[in-house]
């Protein structure tokens, strides 16, 4: 198949040329990722402390193969408060299929209050697909120490 063909030579010259990409789409671009945002908090509570991490588990489907993944925790209601973590390397990266589990740190300053949370995948090809969640940081209430139980490599 022509796609595929195209494909892997571009994979091949993806380190050498990412600026180039985006010269050469249309026709033979893969289809966009996909994101299917499962939790937000333990049990998708929705919530975290400040001072804990937050729990997030994805699914995500990249026929271009994940360039990368961002998530970005904007406060609302006219805060300013931004948390942002990028994962460029490592077990998603170059990736098709991707069973997303990560703890994002939240800072002990993070302010109480609504927030909202971007995860955004894009593939090799620069096409991007965004979930978005609301989110909520609420006081540390010492009844939910159960949302530091798992273990992460
Ligand atoms: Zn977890």
């Amino acid at each position: 198949m022509k796609n595929m063909k195209f494909m892997s030579l571009m994979l091949a010259l993806v380190s050498y040329t990412t600026i180039a990409l985006t010269s050469c789409g249309n026709d033979d671009d893969p289809a966009k990722p996909t994101i299917n945002l499962t939790e937000v908090g333990h049990n998708n509570s929705k919530h975290v402390h400040p001072g804990h991490d937050l729990h997030v588990e994805a699914k995500a489907v990249a026929e271009g193969l994940v360039k990368r993944i961002d998530i970005e925790i904007q406060q609302e209601g006219g805060g300013t408060f931004k948390i942002a973590k990028a994962y460029t390397e490592g077990k998603y990266i170059g990736v098709r299929n991707i069973e997303f589990h990560e703890h994002i740190d939240i800072p002990a300053n993070a302010p109480l209050g609504k927030y909202h949370m971007h995860f955004v995948v894009t593939d090799q090809r620069g096409q991007q697909a965004k979930a978005e969640s609301h989110l909520e940081v609420i006081e540390d209430d010492g009844h939910e120490e159960e949302e530091h139980e798992h273990q992460h490599e």
